[in-house]
């Protein structure tokens, strides 16, 4: 079928998904986080063999993202401990700073974290946070870091003079931004900040965009997608997945890496990387009945959803190229 086999034999640059319940829901989350996840965090042993599985494909450093990991601070003191055990290089930590209650108990779990192999934070600032997490309690956070040591990474720090014009100490909506900054606010952050055009931005975006017709999108995309094999930002997750690429909500088993994936074994994904949506379209139309609910769409990227979408919440298919399945299940959570 496939003329083109995806095969990824080699990991550059990548991150380590520990959990994807997270204590915001913020409009631009690329894997769709929110509180209405389950609170499964990932195990020592899930840890161990996701970091082998970077290991054994060259990369030999990575972040640890969620969802929110410093919910469970404790889990991620045992991947940090795991990963020096493994001989892999953290990075940094994602945190969008909810934890944080005073500055003594920050102080002390900065210091755990820090026993155990923590060197940088990468603490969010934008608008999206903010619509969750009142800014007092970054800002307790970058102190907490000054204090202890811990280098920051700041994503992003141009946003700070918008987060300091509003009261720090409540979030605040994007409405407001749009009353104080001006009615385009949500639409001109595509500016200012790199938004991956999957998860929840697609419905937040996707409105402001350039709406492209049907047979234009699938010309467009006749090459296939590229990025299924890009492995310059991958992911593993705490379910023992493989997200190839920034395609939130796909998933490859880490032991179909190395060799070309089978296409029985992944009709989806192989589809897409060898043709993009036209044997995308051709198979699900063939298979499930779909037909594409809309003439124009935004992005390609809105449509692959839309199918894929389709395929769990409508024909119930229960796919392991489409995982996790809150994905889908949680997509307006
Ligand atoms: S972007 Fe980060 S903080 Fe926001 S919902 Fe997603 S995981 Fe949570
Ligand atoms: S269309 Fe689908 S497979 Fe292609 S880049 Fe977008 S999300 Fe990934």
């Amino acid at each position: 079928m496939a003329s083109k086999g995806l095969c990824i034999s080699r990991l550059q640059s990548g991150g380590l998904i520990t959990n994807y319940y997270c204590s915001s829901a913020c409009r631009h989350c690329l894997y769709r986080c929110s509180p209405r996840w389950p609170k499964a965090f990932i195990s020592a042993e899930e840890a161990q063999a996701a970091l082998e599985t970077s290991r054994r494909f060259g990369c030999r450093s990575l972040h640890i993202g969620g969802g929110e990991p410093l919910l469970n601070p404790e889990g991620v003191a045992s991947v940090l401990k795991a990963a020096q055990k493994a001989g892999v290089h953290i990075e940094y930590v994602e945190t969008n700073a909810s934890w944080y209650r005073n500055h003594e108990t920050a102080c002390r779990l900065l210091e755990r974290l820090a026993a155990a192999g923590l060197s940088t934070l990468l603490v969010s600032i934008s608008p999206f946070h903010n619509e969750f997490i009142p800014f007092c309690k970054v800002q307790g956070v970058l102190a907490a870091c000054r204090a202890k040591g811990i280098s920051v990474f700041p994503w992003i720090a141009g946003f700070t003079p918008d987060l300091e014009t509003f009261d720090p100490e409540r979030p605040h909506g994007l409405e407001e931004y749009e009353q104080t900054f001006g009615a385009d606010y949500l639409p001109r952050l595509t500016g200012r900040y790199w938004i991956s055009p999957g998860g929840r931005a697609l419905e937040t975006f996707g409105p402001y965009m350039t709406q492209i017709p049907l047979h234009r999108l699938i010309d467009q995309n006749k090459t296939g997608c590229a990025e299924l094999a890009d492995t310059t930002h991958f992911h593993l997750d705490l379910y023992g997945h493989y997200v190839p690429g920034l395609c939130a909500g796909l998933a490859i088993a880490p032991q179909d890496l190395g060799s070309p994936l089978d296409a029985d074994a992944y009709p989806l994904i192989t589809r897409l990387y060898a043709g993009g949506l036209g044997p995308l379209l051709a198979y699900v139309s063939d298979t499930y009945g779909f037909a594409p609910s809309k003439k124009h769409y935004a992005t390609k990227c809105e449509l692959c959803f839309e199918v894929r979408r389709f395929l769990v919440i409508d024909r119930g298919v229960d796919s392991p190229e489409l995982r996790p399945r809150e994905h889908y299940l949680l997509q307006h959570a």
